[in-house]
């Protein structure tokens, strides 16, 4: 599902050069949960900015579904992402002057998807994540942990091969985070492929598999990054 290798990214700031991702390779099968871990300044916005065709690497390469990214224009990118990755982040991103079916819409209102399609098909996403009772709510008027849910109802909606999580427990207490774990994981059972992206280790250790990435370099399983722990 994602062939990435030997991709580098490198920054220059002032006349120090970073490379943010150096020589980084990695495999995704289809219905994997990965959790990639680092400390801060270690390349994971970087990574999932790459991961979710945001941004284009300096060398290497990435195939998506067996697309190679390199050979797409700006235009077919934004299209792949559209279509095959939902995203999730740390602070939800929900616009706050629509309901929470108005949110887990909106990206179909951008592929083009009638009214009525539309309104099914958010309703049976926010039943995914056990909100449909609270389809009218305005993102006020929910809980943290109610406001994530919608989010991930909203990157569900456009059913997209990918979810790419970006420290989605960042903001929430630790049973509030739990719960949003199971429910990955439930979606995860249900076929979905999952990338976490996280600077906790327990809530890395959630996941089926776990990266770690120190100084833009990948290391299966938790590598050096456990080691100095
Ligand atoms: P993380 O998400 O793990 O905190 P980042 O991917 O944001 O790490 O950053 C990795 C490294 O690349 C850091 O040293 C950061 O300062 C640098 N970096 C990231 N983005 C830029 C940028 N746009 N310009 C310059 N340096 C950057
Ligand atoms: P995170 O909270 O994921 O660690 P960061 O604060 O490291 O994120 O970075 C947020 C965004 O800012 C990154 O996507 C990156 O592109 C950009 N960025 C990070 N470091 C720098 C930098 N030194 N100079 C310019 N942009 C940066």
């Amino acid at each position: 599902m994602i062939q990435i290798k030997n991709m580098m990214k490198t920054y220059k700031l002032g006349g120090e050069t970073v490379h943010a991702l150096n020589n980084v390779s990695l495999e995704i099968k289809k219905g994997e949960f990965l959790a990639i871990i680092g400390p801060s300044g270690s390349g994971k916005s970087t990574l999932m900015n790459m991961l979710g065709c945001l941004d284009r690497p300096d060398q290497g390469s990435y195939f998506l579904d067996g697309k190679d990214i390199e050979e797409m224009d700006d235009n077919q990118l934004a299209l792949i992402r559209n279509q095959k990755i939902g995203f999730i982040f740390q602070n939800f991103n929900l616009l706050t002057k629509l309901s929470a079916l108005e949110n887990v819409e909106l990206p179909l209102i951008y592929s083009g998807v009638s009214a009525g399609e539309r309104r099914l098909r958010a309703l049976d996403s926010l039943m995914k994540v056990g909100l449909k009772d609270r389809a009218g709510h305005m993102p006020s008027q929910l809980s943290g942990g109610q406001q994530q849910r919608v989010a991930i109802a909203r990157a569900l909606v456009g059913q997209p091969s990918i979810l790419l999580a970006d420290e989605p427990t960042g903001a929430l207490d630790s049973k509030t985070s739990r719960e949003i774990l199971e429910l990955m994981q439930e979606l995860n059972e249900l076929g979905h492929t999952i990338i976490l992206i996280t600077h906790d280790l327990a809530i890395a250790k959630q996941a089926k598999r776990m990266v770690s990435i120190q100084d833009g370099r990948l290391q299966e399983n938790g590598g050096d990054f456990l080691e100095n722990l």
